[in-house]
Parts: C-alpha cells; structure tokens; sequence
C-alpha cells in the first residue's frame, strides 16, 4: 500500500493485538487497517529571496464512523504518507478511548519549519490550506496544532478558509488564539492530560507517591513537554532533566523551571542553561527517575532504549514514542507502568473538542469549566481502560487500544456497511 511505512506497520501491530484480544470481527477489522481518504498535494510557496520551491503536503481521514475528523497538522523533516497516516489511524482511537463523538485524521507538511521566515511560514500555510479546502470543515475534518505548528499557524488555516467560504468559520480548527474563538486552557490541555492519567497511574501503582522527592524527565520541551513540566511540577514532583532538539540538561536537586521557561523564550532551546549540566537523549533513557515522559519524537525508544529505561511510570506525551520492538520490552517490564499515548496525551483532543463545540454553539465556558470537565475525562478514561486491562489480561497499550477499538466497531456494525 502506499501507505506503508514503518511506522504505519507498528500501528498496525498495537491494532492487531487489540482485535485479537476482542476477538474483534474479522470485516471491521480489515476496514480499519485502512485509511478512509488520503490526499497529497503540491504545495508551492514564493520564499523570501523571490525563489519558488514546492513542498508536499497530506491529509488523511482513517475512520470518521463517530463524527468528523479530527487530527494535527504536522510540519516536520520526517512526515510522509505513512506517518501521516499512522497518526490518522492513532486519532481515530484516541478520540474513541475518551468516548469524543469524532473520528480519526492527520496532515502535515514536510519541511523544517526551522528553516522558514514568518512570512513564508505563513505563505506555505495559507497555500496548503487552499489545497485541502474541500476536505476540511467543521462538520468533515477539523485541522489542529501538532509538532512544528502552533496557535499562529491555526489562525492562518482559519483565516484562509473564511476568506474562501466568504464568512468568518472558527470551528473550521481547534488550538487558534482565544481572539479568534479559540478556547481558553486549549495550549496546556495535552500536558494537563498526561499529569492527570500520571495522578492516576500513580495510585495503582503499589508504594508510587507523587510528592517533593518524586522525579521526572522529559524528551522534548514543545508544548507538550513544558506544560507536563508545568503541572508535575505544581503537585511538587522535582523535574530533573529535560531534552529538546538543541541538546539537554541535568540538574539532580531539580530544574529551576521558572529560568529555564526564559532561557528557553529567549534562546529557542534548552541548551546553554546554565542551571544544570548537559544531557544527551541516550544519557536521558538511562537516568534513574520516578516518572519519564518521552513528548517529542515517534519511533525513538527501541529495544535497547526499552531495556535501558529506568523510571517506574512511563507516560507516552508523543505519538507513537515506541518501537513495536521495544513495546515487546516493556510489556514484560513490570517494573514500569505505561501509560500508552492514545490514553496519556489524549487530553489535546478533548480540549480541542471543547473548542470545537463551543465554537459551533458561539458560547464560551470558562477555564475552570474546561479544566474540571477535562480532569473528569481523563480520570474516567483511566479506569475504563485499568478496567479493561484487568478483565483481558493484557497490558496497558493493548487495553487502551481495545477499548478504542470496540467503540469504533460498535459504531461500524451499527451502521452498517453501505451500499
Ligand atoms: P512542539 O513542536 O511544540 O515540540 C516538540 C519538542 O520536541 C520541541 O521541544 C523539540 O525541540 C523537541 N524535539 C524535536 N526533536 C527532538 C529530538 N531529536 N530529541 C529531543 N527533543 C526533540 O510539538 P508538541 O505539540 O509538543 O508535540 C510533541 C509530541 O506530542 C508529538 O509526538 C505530537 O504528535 C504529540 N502530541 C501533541 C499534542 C498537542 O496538543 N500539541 C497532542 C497529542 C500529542
């Protein structure tokens, strides 16, 4: 298939092992190794010194059986079809996990969105928006900030799709500024998510605290490893090491966070922070800690990484952070506790459901509102899938994908297959 990729493989690993263990049947089973809709497009794009260089852009639609696609949109080096689609697969699961009436989607661009000025990062933007135009909708697939965009890159899909529809269409994308209809609490959502399955994951683990001696690392400082930070940080957890693409850095009494969120505003990176000493990504797998939460890259922790590791709690912040190599590691490490990604860092999308809804409604909550229904979801989630895990025997990746996996079939075998 053109999709084929190693990474769509391994995905399609976690959703074999989920119907095996559902004894899921075998039509919706082989419907749901496919995406529904893939679209590639040419994306051209006037850089600044007056050149013009073509990147290609995608979109896919895995399964939309509960509602409209929802899914990030990706600028990155390594995003081809097959992540891209991958990644659709992951969302159709995830929103199903914590029971979100939307179906499964991803898009991306690849390009090193380092690379680019403001203004072509804004040209490429409105260009690729045009490209996907007819696909797109708040009632088909709503777009929404992953790796290499952000609340900027949202406004300008929003503004592009309104100027086209000839009207204003916030609910178009989730994750834009709250000026422009997006909700309140949207940027932390997905760090907030994995804290609070954390909270969780913690009390069922046997002599696991969550206090001031409890210590946390993190792979990658974007915005889903600096608001883990954030709030592990707020229920007194000592965060001790921290890397991004510029390098990492080590402080065993704990991170000053507050220096390090400025030296990072100002540096772009966490390398060069003078609170600590470095750190590779290798050094990171190997430190002793309480909680590790990989949230940059997919496809890093392989088998010897897995071996390596030497936390209690694993918190997957990033998609798909795993090997299916080194998953069969930890599946008999019983020293760690998983916290699988369509579980963990699920809190992104419900928040951008949140936006979503109160968008096509033109009504706001207020943040305690979004937190509070936020916090009840996670937790729910949590036990629907710690429940699930205990009567299928298994462990907690392929729980959390079976319980995604059976909403999705109820749906499929409820409507039927049309014609
Ligand atoms: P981001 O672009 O805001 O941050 C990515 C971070 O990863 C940056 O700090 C970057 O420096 C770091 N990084 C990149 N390459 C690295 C490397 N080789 N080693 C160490 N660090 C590296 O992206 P984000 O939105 O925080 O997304 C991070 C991950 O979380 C992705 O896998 C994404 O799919 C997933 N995710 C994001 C959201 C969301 O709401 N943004 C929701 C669910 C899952």
């Amino acid at each position: 298939m053109e999709w084929d990729s190693h990474f769509y493989r391994s995905t399609l690993s976690y959703l074999d092992r989920a119907a095996q263990a559902l004894n899921l049947d075998a039509n919706i089973h082989q419907r749901l190794k496919r995406p529904e809709r893939a679209l590639i497009v040419n994306v051209p794009c006037r850089m600044d010194d007056g050149t013009v260089r073509n990147f290609t852009g995608y979109r896919v639609q895995h399964n939309d059986t509960r509602g409209p696609c929802k899914g990030g949109i990706r600028y990155h080096l390594d995003v081809d079809l097959g992540e891209v689609a991958s990644l659709a697969m992951l969302m159709t699961f995830k929103c199903a996990v914590v029971g979100l009436p939307l179906g499964g989607a991803k898009g991306g661009i690849t390009v090193d969105p380092l690379t680019l000025s403001r203004n072509e990062k804004q040209r490429l933007t409105r260009r690729y928006t045009t490209e996907i135009v007819n696909f797109i909708g708040p009632d088909i697939d709503i777009p929404a900030p992953d790796m290499g965009t952000d609340e900027q890159t949202m406004s300008w899909l929003m503004d592009t799709y309104s100027q086209i529809k000839g009207r204003a269409v916030p609910g178009v994308v989730t994750g834009k500024p709250v000026s422009v209809g997006g909700s309140l609490g949207r940027a932390e959502a997905t760090g907030r998510g994995v804290s609070y399955t954390i909270l969780e994951a913690a009390q069922v683990t046997p002599g696991f605290e969550i206090n001031d001696k409890t210590t946390v690392t993190i792979q990658g400082f974007g915005n889903v490893g600096a608001a883990t930070a954030k709030k592990l940080a707020k229920y007194g957890c000592k965060i001790i090491a921290v890397t991004d693409v510029t390098g990492g850095i080590y402080n065993a009494q704990g991170l000053d966070l507050n220096a390090l969120f400025q030296w990072v505003d100002e540096h772009h990176g966490v390398k060069g922070f003078k609170g600590g000493d470095t750190i590779t990504n290798e050094e990171l797998y190997r430190l002793k800690c309480d909680i590790f939460v990989p949230a940059a890259l997919g496809g890093v922790i392989g088998e010897k990484e897995a071996k390596e590791l030497k936390c209690r709690i694993m918190a997957e912040g990033a998609n798909g952070p795993v090997t299916p190599e080194g998953d069969a590691i930890l599946r008999q490490r019983d020293d760690i506790f998983l916290l699988p990604d369509v579980l963990a860092n699920a809190g992104g999308v419900t928040v951008s459901y949140f936006e979503w809804v109160q968008d096509i409604s033109a009504f706001f909550w207020s943040a305690k509102e979004i937190n509070s229904r936020l916090h009840e979801i996670m937790k729910r989630s949590f036990q629907e899938v710690w429940t699930l895990k205990q009567s299928l025997g298994c462990d907690m990746r392929t729980a959390a994908m079976a319980l995604g996996v059976k909403k999705v079939s109820d749906a499929m075998l409820a409507r039927g297959l049309f014609p």
